[in-house]
């Protein structure tokens, strides 16, 4: 009854949306403390050979130790912090802990280079000096640059004359890869795109999920990866699929030609001490497809 009776009432009496704009403003205004506090921490997940089933890396991804709510997924407060300009000392929080990581695995590990992913949100290369921070955190921990690959969406590149594509070039020089996070699902432009120096596109899940479904199978799909796999290889980028959840998909993937999977198939994200156990030889359960 109560949508019958208009928007505006059920946006006033509902309760249930009332909480949930209540624990909004709660996370919102203890992100910066929680901060302080290191109430966060990063899960790990592999990017593995499509071909080879070598994992050739690991993105990081944020977790917040809620001493409330328990353990709050990224975007339950990505976005708060991106609002409220958290994101900042959240994000060098976050670049500082996983090039820690990434250096102890690669004095663990000197043989199997394994490089590090890390989400930089829009603000970050806007609002802070990102590649100050970035070179201090290398000095800081000893991580070779070229062991770390920062990953921007396409609205923190599209677009960027000044200060981003200032970044993104001196990033590059520095030897950091640069990868496009999410790609597809913006106001995609590879012939912009491949004017920047960007390494790597991370093709968003929502193309491999059409990948899925035997019963409905979408040719379209797979056409506009192939076209979009060759097209980026063309322009000297490699490719990354998210969102693999089946050995279905990875076997399409590889033969389509791309070049690195990540996804369930794999392995969900994981805390750093499985991931030790993954370096130099095959993910944990599955397997190479
Ligand atoms: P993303 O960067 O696109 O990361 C991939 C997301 O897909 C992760 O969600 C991962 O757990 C999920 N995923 C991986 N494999 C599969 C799969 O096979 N199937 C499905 N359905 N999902 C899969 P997560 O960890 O919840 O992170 C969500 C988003 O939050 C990330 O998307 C990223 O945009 C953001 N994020 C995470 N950590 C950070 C961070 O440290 N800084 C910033 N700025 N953003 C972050
Ligand atoms: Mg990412
Ligand atoms: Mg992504
Ligand atoms: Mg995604």
């Amino acid at each position: 009854w109560a949508k019958e009776d208009g928007k505006a009432r059920w946006t006033l009496f509902d309760p249930e949306r009332n909480a949930h704009r209540m624990t909004r403003q709660a996370l919102s205004s203890t992100l910066r403390p929680a901060v302080e506090r290191e109430e966060f921490v990063l899960d790990y997940q592999p990017l593995v050979g499509l071909v080879d089933g070598v994992v050739k890396g690991v993105e990081a991804l944020v977790r917040w130790e809620h001493p409330r709510f328990g353990r709050l997924s990224p975007n339950r407060f990505i976005s708060l912090a991106e609002e409220n300009g958290a994101i900042v000392p959240l994000g060098r929080w976050v670049l500082r802990t996983a090039c820690r990581q990434a250096r102890a695995w690669q004095l663990a590990h000197p043989h199997n280079p394994l490089i590090v992913s890390v989400n930089v949100a829009v603000r970050q290369v806007w609002d802070s000096d990102l590649v100050a921070d970035v070179a201090a955190i290398l000095a800081e921990t000893g991580l070779p640059p070229h062991l770390l690959e920062l990953e921007l969406t396409e609205s923190a590149v599209m677009g960027s004359a000044g200060r981003p594509l200032q970044a993104l070039l001196r990033l590059s020089e520095m030897g950091v890869a640069i990868a496009i996070d999410d790609f597809g699902t913006g106001y995609s432009n590879l012939a912009y795109l491949s004017r920047l120096p960007v390494s790597t596109l991370k093709l968003d899940g929502s193309f491999v999920q059409g990948f899925r479904a035997e019963e409905h199978p979408n040719p379209a799909d797979e056409t506009i990866v192939q076209a979009l796999v060759e097209l980026a290889h063309r322009l000297g980028l490699t490719v990354t699929a998210e969102c693999v959840e089946s050995a279905e998909q990875a076997e399409r993937l590889a033969r389509i030609g791309c070049d690195t999977g990540q996804g369930w198939f794999y392995s969900r994200p994981v805390p750093p001490e499985q991931i030790s156990a993954m370096i130099g030889g095959h993910p944990a359960a599955t397997g190479a497809p």
